[in-house]
């Protein structure tokens, strides 16, 4: 007689194995990921840090990789864990270009840890921060800051048919006006927000118009500015960061009357630098820009 666990029925599926590898980042990705639940039933989940740790990273099917590579720890742990995995995929904009932890790029920012002694062995880090793809070689880019768990799953089950707007604007709803023109802005997150009304014509340093879809317009629908943490829109994103100021200008110039050097000091701001650069910066390295084939 067949054993009662050999039986086709009682087996146990197997399922793809898929890992995350945390990096330096805020571990918003990975809460991010915990948000979306379809992939409980079709994936399991053997290592991430947050929930599920090992001593090192199993050879997986599918890696996601969040955070940044700031210190040499960051980078012995990224080249262990991409040795036996069959996908990459660059998770979040601190894996694709640095991120949060980018910031202490900043001269005042190093000038600040270096004064604070006890820290300076802790953690040892690298002279700048860099990309992921630096070090490896990337298969999927999935921008965010963090990426929806409606994202996370697209990339996790390869949807073709997950097809994002070309832009935050495509997916916002609300109406551009042309005889609303403000004559600065009006900062971030402060006074009343209109509804219905698109957010520049308030005022807002809003970035939607050229950066890549997908997210659902989450920030811009309730009142928030886009700070373009999805990166550059498909028309963008292997130009350089010049060609992406342009683009947001130029949209400025025909909604208000906000002085050109206004817009531009903003959009250098640390706060939007950080998300809107994350992809032409790169490219000035040398290295060739990500294709945007790549880009979900
Ligand atoms: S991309 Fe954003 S959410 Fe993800 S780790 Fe970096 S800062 Fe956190
Ligand atoms: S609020 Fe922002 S995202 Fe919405 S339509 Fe205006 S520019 Fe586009």
């Amino acid at each position: 007689m067949q054993p009662l666990t050999d039986s086709p029925s009682l087996k146990t599926k197997q399922l793809p194995q898929f890992a995350v590898l945390q990096l330096s980042g805020c571990a918003g990705c990975e809460v991010s990921l915990l948000n979306a639940n379809e992939w409980v039933q079709e994936f399991e989940l053997v290592y991430m840090p947050l929930v599920v740790s090992a001593y090192e990273v199993p050879c997986v099917d599918v890696l996601l990789i969040s955070g940044g590579v700031r210190s040499d720890e960051d980078l012995y742990n990224l080249k262990r864990a991409v040795r036996c995995s069959k996908k990459i995929i660059a998770v979040g904009t601190c894996a694709i270009s640095g991120g949060v932890a980018n910031l202490g790029n900043r001269d005042e920012v190093r000038e600040l840890f270096m004064s604070q002694t006890e820290r300076r062995d802790l953690p040892r880090l690298l002279p700048k921060s860099q990309p992921v793809d630096a070090f490896v070689n990337v298969d999927l880019y999935l921008p965010g800051c963090p990426p929806t768990p409606e994202l996370f799953m697209a990339a996790l089950f390869e949807d073709d048919e997950f097809n994002p707007s070309k832009t935050v604007c495509q997916e916002c709803g609300r109406k551009k006006l042309k005889d609303m023109k403000p004559k600065h802005l009006t900062g971030f997150q402060s006074g009343e927000v209109l509804p219905d009304i698109c957010l520049i014509n308030q005022g807002y340093l809003c970035v939607g118009s050229s950066t890549r879809g997908g997210c659902r317009a989450l920030c811009t629908r309730p009142g928030h500015p886009c700070v373009g943490c999805r990166g550059p829109s498909d028309l963008l994103i292997e130009k350089d960061s010049i060609a992406w100021l342009e683009s947001i200008q130029r949209v400025f110039a025909a909604l208000t009357d906000i002085p050109l050097e206004e817009i531009r000091e903003s959009l250098l701001s640390p706060q939007l630098a950080l998300f809107l650069f994350q992809f032409s910066d790169y490219a000035a390295t040398g290295r060739p820009p990500r294709p945007k084939e790549k880009v979900l």
